[in-house]
């Protein structure tokens, strides 16, 4: 390890103030603290922020829910709001990692986490993610686990993050505050496709800190669920993995929500999957169909050629699963 200073804050401009000098905001420490110790990343001082007051689910007056930054998976996943309204982000969470990180990971952390490709962890492998200009060790080199939609020439690296495939789907939003502002960015916003600045990875202005997410309100109700396909069946990130959300009535589908994760540079919402279903009744044939489309601009690489197929098939049994759920 290397020598590095940290601070601990204990409300927001406190923080800010740190952040807006350089400082690197740590509270679960999750990711952050292994990114150190294989010194991928190498902070001169963390911020430690996880006493500010942002460890609530709330619903707000429109009648959404607002998880605060540091409210932690775990806590996320059991809250009965959350489970009851939103079965998609408690699924999501619960699938993920393994309960001792649930414990400790939050939500914005969940986030803001990096990719689990390998030569991005290796800092002797090329990687423009870490080492801007140097290459792409993935794009030669074993990428079984990579992207197929959203890469560039530069980076591709998938999102890892489950929870961030529901917030897509529900279409989300980052609460976020800077010193002498506050704003709100669209989920499908925040986190950013790698182009030719893989190393840059959300919409975050310098000091900024995200203080919650907020998903809408849904006038209708909405059934929902995650579906995660691995490679084993605990603590392994997703291949393929699919958010759906959907509101039936008069046996009509009437609002489709549907999000990938596993395949894309960022999590990968499917307009033309939702497009396929709104207005159709639920059947075998329109499950089958509409998740034709999930694959579709995918750009495979040498090992990754699976994840097409595999993707429509996921996206095709979880509609299946979602919209003949009681
Ligand atoms: Fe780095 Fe992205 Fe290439 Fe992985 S895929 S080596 S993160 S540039």
């Amino acid at each position: 390890m290397f020598p590095f200073s940290l601070t601990t804050v204990s409300d927001t401009r406190e923080a800010l103030n740190a952040g807006s000098h350089g400082g690197r905001y740590i509270a679960g420490g999750t990711t952050l603290v292994d990114l150190m110790r294989e010194t991928v990343e190498r902070p001169d001082t963390l911020v430690d922020i996880s006493g500010l007051p942002l460890r609530e689910v709330t619903v707000t007056e429109r009648g959404g829910l607002r998880i605060g930054a540091l409210v932690t998976m775990s806590e996320a996943a059991a809250h009965p709001k959350v489970r009851t309204t939103y079965p998609v982000v408690s699924q999501s969470l619960e699938l993920s990692a393994s309960a001792q990180l649930r414990n400790m990971a939050t939500i914005g952390g969940n986030i803001m986490q990096r990719t689990r490709c390998t030569y991005f962890r290796d800092v002797t492998a090329a990687c423009n993610k870490r080492d801007p200009g140097s290459g792409c060790a993935a794009m030669e080199g074993f990428n079984r686990s990579h992207a197929i939609l959203g890469t560039s020439d530069s980076c591709v690296a998938t999102h890892p993050s489950d929870v961030a495939v529901a917030f897509a789907a529900l279409e989300a939003r980052v609460h976020l505050v800077g010193l002498g502002a506050e704003r709100t960015v669209p989920f499908a916003d925040f986190l950013l496709k790698p182009g030719n600045t893989p190393n840059r990875e959300q919409a975050l202005r310098k000091g900024e800190l995200i203080t919650a997410v907020e998903i809408p309100a849904h006038p209708r109700p909405l059934k929902s669920g995650y579906l995660k396909v691995r490679d084993r069946q605990s603590y392994e990130f997703a291949l393929t993995s699919a958010a759906v959300a959907l509101h039936i009535r008069g046996g009509v589908i009437r609002e489709a929500k549907v999000a990938a994760g596993g395949v894309g540079t960022v999590p990968w919402h499917l307009p033309a999957v939702e497009e396929a279903l709104i207005g159709e009744r639920p059947s075998d044939r329109l499950w089958a169909e509409a998740s034709t489309h999930a694959a579709d601009d995918a750009r495979p690489l040498q090992h990754n050629r699976f994840k097409g197929e595999l993707l429509k098939r996921t996206v095709e049994r979880q509609l299946r699963i979602v919209g003949e759920s009681r």
